[in-house]
Protein backbone atom coordinates (compact mmCIF):
# COMPACT_ATOMS: atom_id res chain seq x y z
CA UNK A 1 0.00 0.00 0.00
CA UNK A 2 1.28 3.63 -0.95
CA UNK A 3 2.46 5.78 1.95
CA UNK A 4 0.02 8.02 3.12
CA UNK A 5 0.53 11.82 2.34
CA UNK A 6 2.36 14.05 5.04
CA UNK A 7 0.70 16.81 3.86
CA UNK A 8 -3.31 18.01 3.37
CA UNK A 9 -4.24 17.36 0.22
CA UNK A 10 -7.46 19.05 -1.05
CA UNK A 11 -9.10 16.77 -3.91
CA UNK A 12 -11.77 18.27 -5.84
CA UNK A 13 -13.92 18.30 -9.16
CA UNK A 14 -16.52 19.95 -11.61
CA UNK A 15 -19.31 18.12 -9.56
CA UNK A 16 -18.97 16.54 -5.99
CA UNK A 17 -21.84 14.39 -5.30
CA UNK A 18 -21.04 13.79 -0.89
CA UNK A 19 -24.67 11.44 -1.02
CA UNK A 20 -25.28 13.25 2.61
CA UNK A 21 -25.88 16.09 1.31
CA UNK A 22 -26.69 17.55 -2.41
CA UNK A 23 -24.41 17.92 -5.33
CA UNK A 24 -22.11 21.02 -5.30
CA UNK A 25 -20.40 22.68 -8.20
CA UNK A 26 -16.66 23.12 -7.90
CA UNK A 27 -16.68 20.64 -4.82
CA UNK A 28 -14.09 19.83 -2.66
CA UNK A 29 -12.78 17.42 0.11
CA UNK A 30 -10.36 18.37 2.34
CA UNK A 31 -7.85 15.16 2.83
CA UNK A 32 -5.78 14.87 6.18
CA UNK A 33 -3.80 12.08 7.23
CA UNK A 34 -6.40 9.98 5.15
CA UNK A 35 -9.41 11.37 6.57
CA UNK A 36 -11.93 14.03 5.92
CA UNK A 37 -11.18 17.42 6.95
CA UNK A 38 -13.54 19.57 5.46
CA UNK A 39 -16.11 19.42 2.17
CA UNK A 40 -17.29 22.32 0.64
CA UNK A 41 -16.59 25.33 -2.58
CA UNK A 42 -13.41 24.64 -3.98
CA UNK A 43 -12.54 28.53 -3.64
CA UNK A 44 -13.48 28.41 0.21
CA UNK A 45 -11.46 25.20 1.36
CA UNK A 46 -8.65 25.97 -1.34
CA UNK A 47 -8.42 29.85 0.67
CA UNK A 48 -8.69 28.28 3.75
CA UNK A 49 -5.91 25.74 3.32
CA UNK A 50 -3.00 27.22 0.92
CA UNK A 51 -0.25 25.22 2.03
CA UNK A 52 -2.68 22.19 0.39
CA UNK A 53 -1.78 20.21 -2.66
CA UNK A 54 -4.53 20.66 -4.90
CA UNK A 55 -5.85 18.19 -7.47
CA UNK A 56 -8.65 19.50 -8.97
CA UNK A 57 -10.57 17.43 -12.08
CA UNK A 58 -13.10 20.38 -13.50
CA UNK A 59 -14.45 17.95 -15.87
CA UNK A 60 -14.89 15.09 -13.34
CA UNK A 61 -17.55 14.26 -11.14
CA UNK A 62 -16.55 12.79 -7.62
CA UNK A 63 -18.52 10.30 -5.44
CA UNK A 64 -17.76 8.25 -2.11
CA UNK A 65 -16.32 4.93 -3.91
CA UNK A 66 -18.66 1.86 -4.17
CA UNK A 67 -18.77 -0.39 -1.12
CA UNK A 68 -19.39 -3.77 -2.13
CA UNK A 69 -21.06 -5.77 0.46
CA UNK A 70 -20.84 -9.09 -0.93
CA UNK A 71 -18.09 -10.32 -3.42
CA UNK A 72 -15.98 -13.35 -3.67
CA UNK A 73 -12.49 -12.80 -5.84
CA UNK A 74 -11.43 -15.83 -6.49
CA UNK A 75 -13.11 -16.30 -9.77
CA UNK A 76 -11.95 -15.71 -13.45
CA UNK A 77 -14.33 -14.67 -15.94
CA UNK A 78 -13.10 -17.34 -18.72
CA UNK A 79 -14.20 -20.37 -17.64
CA UNK A 80 -17.27 -19.43 -15.53
CA UNK A 81 -19.70 -22.58 -15.40
CA UNK A 82 -23.05 -22.10 -17.37
CA UNK A 83 -25.65 -20.78 -15.53
CA UNK A 84 -29.46 -21.26 -15.68
CA UNK A 85 -30.09 -23.55 -12.52
CA UNK A 86 -28.69 -22.52 -9.23
CA UNK A 87 -27.94 -26.53 -8.47
CA UNK A 88 -26.91 -27.27 -12.00
CA UNK A 89 -24.08 -24.26 -11.67
CA UNK A 90 -22.78 -25.37 -8.15
CA UNK A 91 -22.80 -29.10 -9.00
CA UNK A 92 -19.93 -27.68 -12.27
CA UNK A 93 -18.71 -25.64 -9.74
CA UNK A 94 -17.91 -27.86 -6.89
CA UNK A 95 -16.30 -30.66 -9.87
CA UNK A 96 -13.76 -27.83 -10.88
CA UNK A 97 -12.66 -26.85 -7.04
CA UNK A 98 -9.47 -29.08 -7.40
CA UNK A 99 -8.42 -27.70 -10.83
CA UNK A 100 -9.00 -24.07 -9.60
CA UNK A 101 -6.89 -23.67 -6.98
CA UNK A 102 -3.71 -23.54 -9.44
CA UNK A 103 -5.43 -20.55 -10.28
CA UNK A 104 -7.44 -18.75 -7.83
CA UNK A 105 -4.69 -16.03 -6.28
CA UNK A 106 -3.85 -15.00 -9.57
CA UNK A 107 -7.80 -14.65 -10.23
CA UNK A 108 -8.08 -12.54 -6.80
CA UNK A 109 -5.25 -9.61 -7.48
CA UNK A 110 -6.97 -9.59 -11.14
CA UNK A 111 -10.91 -9.01 -9.71
CA UNK A 112 -9.43 -7.06 -6.87
CA UNK A 113 -7.33 -4.87 -9.69
CA UNK A 114 -10.72 -4.79 -11.68
CA UNK A 115 -12.81 -3.64 -8.79
CA UNK A 116 -10.89 -0.83 -8.09
CA UNK A 117 -10.42 0.38 -11.44
CA UNK A 118 -14.16 0.60 -11.24
CA UNK A 119 -13.97 2.77 -7.97
CA UNK A 120 -14.24 0.22 -5.13
CA UNK A 121 -13.00 1.29 -1.89
CA UNK A 122 -13.92 -1.22 0.46
CA UNK A 123 -14.77 -4.88 -0.18
CA UNK A 124 -16.71 -7.47 1.86
CA UNK A 125 -15.38 -10.92 1.00
CA UNK A 126 -15.58 -14.28 1.13
CA UNK A 127 -13.62 -17.13 0.28
CA UNK A 128 -13.18 -20.63 1.92
CA UNK A 129 -11.03 -20.44 5.05
CA UNK A 130 -10.58 -16.82 4.09
CA UNK A 131 -8.13 -17.81 1.17
CA UNK A 132 -8.38 -14.44 -0.79
CA UNK A 133 -7.21 -12.48 1.87
CA UNK A 134 -3.75 -11.78 0.57
CA UNK A 135 -5.12 -10.50 -2.56
CA UNK A 136 -7.90 -8.18 -0.60
CA UNK A 137 -4.87 -6.66 1.72
CA UNK A 138 -2.23 -6.12 -1.04
CA UNK A 139 -4.88 -4.30 -3.35
CA UNK A 140 -4.99 -0.99 -1.67
CA UNK A 141 -8.92 -1.75 -0.36
CA UNK A 142 -10.49 -1.63 2.83
CA UNK A 143 -12.15 -4.44 3.60
CA UNK A 144 -13.11 -7.19 5.47
CA UNK A 145 -12.30 -11.19 4.15
CA UNK A 146 -15.11 -13.13 5.62
CA UNK A 147 -13.96 -16.96 6.36
CA UNK A 148 -16.30 -19.31 5.57
CA UNK A 149 -15.98 -22.97 7.28
CA UNK A 150 -17.48 -26.38 6.35
CA UNK A 151 -18.00 -28.02 9.83
CA UNK A 152 -17.94 -31.67 8.13
CA UNK A 153 -14.20 -31.09 6.89
CA UNK A 154 -13.23 -30.46 10.35
CA UNK A 155 -15.53 -32.14 13.45
CA UNK A 156 -18.30 -31.53 15.96
CA UNK A 157 -19.64 -28.19 15.62
CA UNK A 158 -17.54 -27.01 18.91
CA UNK A 159 -14.15 -27.75 17.40
CA UNK A 160 -15.24 -26.77 14.04
CA UNK A 161 -16.22 -22.91 15.35
CA UNK A 162 -13.38 -23.30 17.46
CA UNK A 163 -11.01 -23.44 14.29
CA UNK A 164 -12.65 -20.97 11.99
CA UNK A 165 -12.82 -18.26 14.58
CA UNK A 166 -8.86 -19.09 15.56
CA UNK A 167 -8.53 -18.79 11.70
CA UNK A 168 -9.81 -15.35 11.58
CA UNK A 169 -8.09 -13.99 14.60
CA UNK A 170 -4.96 -15.65 13.10
CA UNK A 171 -5.85 -13.91 9.73
CA UNK A 172 -6.07 -10.55 11.14
CA UNK A 173 -2.76 -10.25 12.54
CA UNK A 174 -0.49 -8.11 10.78
CA UNK A 175 -2.97 -6.48 8.27
CA UNK A 176 -3.10 -2.87 7.09
CA UNK A 177 -5.32 -0.66 9.00
CA UNK A 178 -8.26 -1.11 7.52
CA UNK A 179 -8.26 -4.41 6.58
CA UNK A 180 -9.84 -7.08 8.25
CA UNK A 181 -10.91 -11.05 8.80
CA UNK A 182 -14.18 -12.26 10.06
CA UNK A 183 -16.33 -15.69 10.19
CA UNK A 184 -19.25 -16.67 7.27
CA UNK A 185 -21.51 -19.20 7.68
CA UNK A 186 -21.96 -20.66 4.21
CA UNK A 187 -25.00 -21.30 3.58
CA UNK A 188 -28.06 -22.95 5.07
CA UNK A 189 -26.95 -26.46 3.20
CA UNK A 190 -23.23 -26.50 3.63
CA UNK A 191 -23.27 -25.65 7.94
CA UNK A 192 -25.31 -27.57 9.82
CA UNK A 193 -27.90 -25.84 12.39
CA UNK A 194 -25.62 -26.19 15.55
CA UNK A 195 -22.36 -24.99 14.12
CA UNK A 196 -24.00 -22.51 12.77
CA UNK A 197 -25.63 -21.01 16.01
CA UNK A 198 -22.41 -21.34 17.56
CA UNK A 199 -20.42 -19.65 15.29
CA UNK A 200 -23.13 -16.63 15.26
CA UNK A 201 -22.94 -16.88 19.10
CA UNK A 202 -19.15 -16.78 19.17
CA UNK A 203 -19.07 -13.83 16.30
CA UNK A 204 -21.42 -11.73 18.38
CA UNK A 205 -20.01 -11.95 21.33
CA UNK A 206 -17.00 -11.05 19.89
CA UNK A 207 -18.53 -7.53 18.56
CA UNK A 208 -17.77 -9.13 15.10
CA UNK A 209 -20.08 -9.05 11.86
CA UNK A 210 -21.27 -12.35 10.01
CA UNK A 211 -21.53 -13.51 6.31
CA UNK A 212 -24.16 -15.44 4.98
CA UNK A 213 -25.79 -16.60 1.88
CA UNK A 214 -29.91 -16.92 2.65
CA UNK A 215 -32.89 -17.67 0.22
CA UNK A 216 -30.59 -17.28 -2.81
CA UNK A 217 -32.25 -19.83 -4.99
CA UNK A 218 -35.63 -21.93 -5.38
CA UNK A 219 -33.73 -25.16 -4.93
CA UNK A 220 -32.12 -23.60 -1.39
CA UNK A 221 -36.10 -23.32 -0.27
CA UNK A 222 -36.79 -26.74 -0.88
CA UNK A 223 -33.91 -27.93 0.85
CA UNK A 224 -34.71 -25.85 3.75
CA UNK A 225 -38.59 -26.84 3.78
CA UNK A 226 -39.12 -30.55 2.47
CA UNK A 227 -34.85 -31.34 2.49
CA UNK A 228 -35.80 -32.61 -1.37
CA UNK A 229 -34.81 -31.27 -4.78
CA UNK A 230 -31.27 -30.49 -6.44
CA UNK A 231 -29.00 -29.33 -3.45
CA UNK A 232 -30.09 -32.72 -1.74
CA UNK A 233 -29.05 -34.60 -4.74
CA UNK A 234 -25.37 -32.64 -4.38
CA UNK A 235 -24.84 -32.43 -0.49
CA UNK A 236 -27.10 -35.36 0.31
CA UNK A 237 -29.99 -35.49 2.69
CA UNK A 238 -29.40 -35.07 5.97
CA UNK A 239 -30.67 -34.32 9.46
CA UNK A 240 -31.29 -30.71 8.99
CA UNK A 241 -32.66 -30.45 5.89
CA UNK A 242 -36.94 -30.24 5.89
CA UNK A 243 -37.18 -27.91 8.66
CA UNK A 244 -40.67 -26.98 6.96
CA UNK A 245 -39.94 -23.23 7.11
CA UNK A 246 -38.52 -20.44 4.86
CA UNK A 247 -35.28 -20.28 4.96
CA UNK A 248 -35.14 -16.83 6.96
CA UNK A 249 -37.53 -18.42 9.27
CA UNK A 250 -34.97 -21.24 9.63
CA UNK A 251 -32.13 -18.74 10.06
CA UNK A 252 -33.88 -16.91 12.73
CA UNK A 253 -34.53 -20.18 14.62
CA UNK A 254 -30.93 -20.90 14.63
CA UNK A 255 -30.28 -17.41 15.61
CA UNK A 256 -28.19 -16.24 12.96
CA UNK A 257 -30.35 -13.31 12.06
CA UNK A 258 -29.26 -10.14 14.13
CA UNK A 259 -27.78 -6.62 12.91
CA UNK A 260 -24.18 -7.94 13.39
CA UNK A 261 -25.39 -10.32 10.03
CA UNK A 262 -25.17 -9.49 6.58
CA UNK A 263 -26.86 -11.35 4.37
CA UNK A 264 -26.64 -12.10 1.05
CA UNK A 265 -29.23 -12.41 -1.95
CA UNK A 266 -32.65 -13.08 -0.14
CA UNK A 267 -33.74 -13.48 -3.73
CA UNK A 268 -35.98 -16.76 -3.76
CA UNK A 269 -39.37 -17.11 -1.62
CA UNK A 270 -38.84 -14.22 0.67
CA UNK A 271 -42.43 -13.54 1.53
CA UNK A 272 -43.71 -10.42 3.25
CA UNK A 273 -43.37 -12.33 6.88
CA UNK A 274 -39.55 -12.85 6.06
CA UNK A 275 -39.11 -8.97 5.73
CA UNK A 276 -40.84 -8.17 9.06
CA UNK A 277 -38.72 -10.76 10.43
CA UNK A 278 -35.58 -9.67 8.88
CA UNK A 279 -36.68 -5.93 10.06
CA UNK A 280 -37.45 -6.97 13.37
CA UNK A 281 -33.81 -9.10 13.96
CA UNK A 282 -32.08 -5.76 12.61
CA UNK A 283 -30.51 -8.32 10.04
CA UNK A 284 -29.04 -6.47 6.74
CA UNK A 285 -28.85 -7.50 2.84
CA UNK A 286 -26.99 -7.46 0.27
CA UNK A 287 -28.50 -7.09 -3.20
CA UNK A 288 -26.97 -9.35 -5.94
CA UNK A 289 -29.53 -9.27 -9.13
CA UNK A 290 -26.79 -9.82 -11.35
CA UNK A 291 -25.91 -13.07 -10.34
CA UNK A 292 -29.91 -14.13 -9.17
CA UNK A 293 -30.72 -13.69 -12.85
CA UNK A 294 -27.91 -15.80 -14.14
CA UNK A 295 -28.81 -18.31 -12.01
CA UNK A 296 -32.37 -18.52 -12.02
CA UNK A 297 -32.78 -16.93 -8.65
CA UNK A 298 -35.79 -14.38 -9.50
CA UNK A 299 -35.95 -10.73 -7.88
CA UNK A 300 -34.90 -9.96 -4.42
CA UNK A 301 -38.20 -7.52 -3.32
CA UNK A 302 -35.49 -5.06 -2.27
CA UNK A 303 -37.97 -2.21 -2.49
CA UNK A 304 -39.92 -3.79 0.03
CA UNK A 305 -36.84 -4.32 2.28
CA UNK A 306 -35.66 -0.65 2.32
CA UNK A 307 -39.45 0.58 3.05
CA UNK A 308 -39.22 -2.08 6.11
CA UNK A 309 -36.66 -0.01 7.52
CA UNK A 310 -34.17 -2.93 6.59
CA UNK A 311 -30.36 -1.92 5.68
CA UNK A 312 -29.46 -3.24 2.29
CA UNK A 313 -26.33 -2.67 0.20
CA UNK A 314 -25.02 -4.09 -3.27
CA UNK A 315 -22.85 -6.90 -3.58
CA UNK A 316 -21.36 -8.44 -7.15
CA UNK A 317 -20.88 -11.70 -6.02
CA UNK A 318 -18.29 -13.48 -8.12
CA UNK A 319 -17.15 -13.83 -11.48
CA UNK A 320 -18.75 -17.16 -11.79
CA UNK A 321 -21.91 -15.69 -11.48
CA UNK A 322 -21.61 -12.25 -12.07
CA UNK A 323 -20.49 -10.58 -15.42
CA UNK A 324 -18.17 -8.24 -13.42
CA UNK A 325 -16.56 -6.61 -10.47
CA UNK A 326 -18.14 -3.05 -11.29
CA UNK A 327 -20.37 -2.37 -8.46
CA UNK A 328 -21.63 0.41 -10.14
CA UNK A 329 -22.37 -1.45 -13.37
CA UNK A 330 -24.46 -4.11 -10.69
CA UNK A 331 -26.37 -1.13 -8.86
CA UNK A 332 -27.72 0.45 -12.70
CA UNK A 333 -28.99 -3.30 -12.99
CA UNK A 334 -31.03 -2.96 -9.80
CA UNK A 335 -31.67 0.71 -10.87
CA UNK A 336 -33.54 -0.90 -13.61
CA UNK A 337 -34.82 -4.14 -12.55
CA UNK A 338 -36.69 -2.12 -9.77
CA UNK A 339 -37.60 1.33 -11.33
CA UNK A 340 -35.75 3.28 -8.42
CA UNK A 341 -33.96 6.87 -9.21
CA UNK A 342 -30.39 7.42 -9.92
CA UNK A 343 -30.18 8.62 -6.44
CA UNK A 344 -31.13 5.54 -4.61
CA UNK A 345 -28.99 3.81 -6.73
CA UNK A 346 -26.08 5.62 -6.00
CA UNK A 347 -27.04 5.91 -2.10
CA UNK A 348 -27.63 1.59 -2.40
CA UNK A 349 -23.42 1.43 -3.88
CA UNK A 350 -21.88 3.92 -1.50
CA UNK A 351 -23.82 4.74 1.59
CA UNK A 352 -26.24 1.24 1.54
CA UNK A 353 -23.27 -0.76 1.33
CA UNK A 354 -21.89 1.09 4.49
CA UNK A 355 -24.78 0.65 6.47
CA UNK A 356 -25.14 -3.26 5.99
CA UNK A 357 -21.79 -3.46 7.32
CA UNK A 358 -22.10 -1.56 9.91
CA UNK A 359 -19.33 1.08 8.78
CA UNK A 360 -21.32 4.14 7.90
CA UNK A 361 -19.14 6.10 10.76
CA UNK A 362 -16.44 5.45 8.31
CA UNK A 363 -16.89 5.45 4.76
CA UNK A 364 -19.83 6.02 2.15
CA UNK A 365 -20.36 9.59 1.95
CA UNK A 366 -18.06 12.30 1.80
CA UNK A 367 -18.51 13.93 5.07
CA UNK A 368 -15.89 15.29 7.35
CA UNK A 369 -14.15 12.35 9.95
CA UNK A 370 -14.90 9.25 7.74
CA UNK A 371 -12.30 8.23 5.01
CA UNK A 372 -11.41 10.22 2.38
CA UNK A 373 -13.02 7.14 0.33
CA UNK A 374 -13.78 8.36 -3.07
CA UNK A 375 -14.27 7.95 -6.53
CA UNK A 376 -13.61 10.26 -9.58
CA UNK A 377 -16.16 9.92 -12.42
CA UNK A 378 -15.54 10.78 -16.38
CA UNK A 379 -18.96 12.70 -16.85
CA UNK A 380 -21.21 12.49 -19.96
CA UNK A 381 -24.89 13.18 -18.82
CA UNK A 382 -26.04 16.68 -19.20
CA UNK A 383 -29.52 17.07 -18.18
CA UNK A 384 -32.61 15.43 -16.40
CA UNK A 385 -31.06 12.82 -13.40
CA UNK A 386 -27.47 13.57 -12.33
CA UNK A 387 -27.23 10.81 -10.32
CA UNK A 388 -28.25 8.25 -12.30
CA UNK A 389 -25.89 9.87 -15.40
CA UNK A 390 -23.04 9.37 -13.10
CA UNK A 391 -24.06 5.96 -12.28
CA UNK A 392 -24.37 4.95 -15.78
CA UNK A 393 -20.66 6.64 -16.97
CA UNK A 394 -19.13 4.93 -13.36
CA UNK A 395 -21.29 1.63 -14.95
CA UNK A 396 -19.41 2.14 -18.46
CA UNK A 397 -15.82 2.45 -17.42
CA UNK A 398 -15.89 6.21 -16.72
CA UNK A 399 -14.22 5.59 -13.49
CA UNK A 400 -11.08 7.67 -13.71
CA UNK A 401 -9.24 7.71 -10.32
CA UNK A 402 -9.97 6.02 -7.08
CA UNK A 403 -8.79 7.01 -3.43
CA UNK A 404 -8.48 4.98 -0.50
CA UNK A 405 -7.94 6.82 2.80
CA UNK A 406 -6.36 9.68 0.77
CA UNK A 407 -4.26 7.41 -1.01
CA UNK A 408 -4.70 7.21 -4.91
CA UNK A 409 -4.60 3.61 -5.92
CA UNK A 410 -5.83 4.45 -9.23
CA UNK A 411 -5.77 7.06 -11.82
CA UNK A 412 -5.43 6.68 -15.45
CA UNK A 413 -5.11 10.34 -15.94
CA UNK A 414 -1.34 10.91 -14.35
CA UNK A 415 -3.58 14.33 -12.93
ZN1 LIG B 1 -21.92 -15.27 -2.79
Amino acid sequence: MPERQATDVVFAAGTLMPISSPPLQDGAVLVREGRIAAVGDLADVGRENPDAEVRFFPNYTMIPGAVNAHAHLGFRRKDAPEGGTFSGWLGRLIERLPEKEAWTAEAARDCAREAIEAGTTYMAESSPYGECLPQLAESGMAGTVYAEFFPHEIGTPEEAVEFIVSKARELGEGLPERADARVSVHSPYTVDPESARLAARRTREMGWTLAIHLSESPEEVEFVKSGKGGLADIFGTNEWGGAGVSPVRYAQEIELLAPETIAAHLATGVSEEDIAVLAQTGAAAAHCPRSNDFLGCGVSPVPDMIASGIRVGMGTDGLWSSPSMNLFEETLFAVELHGMSGAAGLELATLGGARSLGIEAETGTLDAGKWADLAVVETSYEDGDPERGVLEDAAGGGVAATVVGGNVIYNRLGT
